[in-house]
């Protein structure tokens, strides 16, 4: 029989009743440490003071009125977007996946304003993750998303992951953008090689392409700058944006130029939650704390702290790990043992990671987590290793 909820998910033997910072705590008061945050969403920890502040102060006030009307929340974090990054508008909505549609859709009004509608397709690569919306999976392209939900949205092109000589031989007069993560996530932590984000900029200028980021995973401080291209000083044309800018509040955002926002006027696209109070509430208070360059460099340093003891941890164990890889707070341990069964002594252990493809267990610690709980993780992941190696 299905049960009462549709199984599309493999879900842990693991449920939670309170979280406090890094922690996550069992009904049994078993504490386990957080290094998945809802997978790089709770950027502030669990139960954040600052953000319940915010939306308890906001539902006391106002939940939900429609952008028919003004919302003045809204409004203050489009703004302090705009004044924090490449952007010049903002549009909210509550996920990864809705910035994702609308970020293909504003590329093919774009081209349809340029009276170039033939523009449609739109270059990803393989590996990639944009969500699980019919544009979504389309877009990423990938067996696993895609199978079995046919016919897909067409206009998609998918090459080698961060090939960029590729990129150079599959434009033709029909590529109208290019959309990538600076740092894949689902695909197991990968970040693009140096300088390959500024060559992609390049090539899609001199061919008159968009570029569209997709740092739903790896925007918002995770990896020691607010957005994960200002490291490259690139900028694209498009943004997606969502996970932790809402701190564990359901939001999303699409950033873009006015260049590439052009074709956006009123009735093109609608969302009924999108920017609600609530959410644009709580996402104020989690900028207000991140885009603060105090803040930003602070990760930066626990970042450092963090990737050396996991190298450590890696070098300590030949035969369950293979590397650290990422950037900032969004790391990867590649597992030479099965993820699956690292994964499982690291619950055993009581530390929580998350798995990615590529065999990659994923580090996406709330930005805040201190140093001493970045020491006892790595002592409870080494307790985990040692147990697989126990067999
Ligand atoms: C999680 C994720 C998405 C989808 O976000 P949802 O909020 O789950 O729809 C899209 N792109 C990337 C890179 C992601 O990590």
């Amino acid at each position: 029989m299905i049960p009462s909820i549709l199984p599309t998910y493999n879900r842990a033997p693991l449920s939670f009743v309170k979280g406090e910072g890094t922690w996550l705590i069992e009904a049994d008061g078993r504490r386990f440490l957080d290094l998945g945050a809802g997978i790089a969403v709770n950027v502030l920890g669990h139960a954040n003071p600052v953000l319940v502040q915010a939306l308890t102060d906001q539902a006391n006030a106002l939940w939900h009125t429609s952008n028919l009307y003004h919302i003045p929340q809204q409004q203050a974090l489009a703004d302090t977007l705009v004044e924090h990054s490449f952007a010049d508008s903002v549009f909210f909505c509550n996920s990864g996946t809705e910035a994702c549609e609308l970020a293909i859709k504003m590329t093919r009004k774009y081209w349809t304003e340029k009276v170039q509608p033939e523009k449609s397709e739109i270059i990803g690569f393989e590996g990639s993750f944009h969500g699980r919306s019919s544009a979504g999976i389309a877009a990423a392209g990938g067996e696993k998303l895609t199978a079995g939900f046919g016919p897909l949205l067409p206009g998609f092109r998918h090459l080698p992951w961060d090939d960029i000589d590729a990129v150079r031989d599959a434009i033709t007069p029909e590529t109208g953008a290019v959309i990538v993560e600076p740092v894949q996530g689902e695909g197991g932590i990968r970040p693009m090689a140096d300088g390959h984000l500024q060559a992609l900029r390049e090539i899609c200028d001199e061919n008159d392409l968009l570029l569209i980021l997709d740092e739903v995973q790896c925007g918002v401080g995770r990896t020691g700058k607010l957005f994960a291209h200002e490291w490259s000083g690139i900028t694209p044309d498009i943004m997606m944006v969502a996970k932790g800018i809402g701190g564990g509040f359901p939001l999303g955002a699409v950033l873009a130029t006015e260049k590439a926002a052009c074709g956006m006027t009123a009735g093109t696209h609608g969302s009924t939650y999108g920017g609600n109070p609530l959410g644009c509430a709580v996402g104020n208070a989690v900028l207000r704390t991140v885009a603060d360059p105090e803040f930003l460099s602070d990760v930066s340093r626990r970042a450092g702290h963090l990737r050396q003891r996991l190298e450590g941890l890696v070098a300590a164990h030949p035969e369950v790990f293979e590397e650290v890889r990422g950037a900032g707070l969004m790391l990867g341990l590649k597992c030479k043992a099965l993820g699956a069964d690292v994964l499982a002594a690291g619950y055993d252990n009581e530390v929580i990671t998350v798995p990615a493809a590529e065999n990659v267990l994923r580090i996406l610690p709330p930005l805040n987590i201190s140093e001493a709980e970045i020491d006892e993780a790595v002592v409870r992941l080494d307790k985990a290793a040692r147990q697989i190696e126990a067999g």
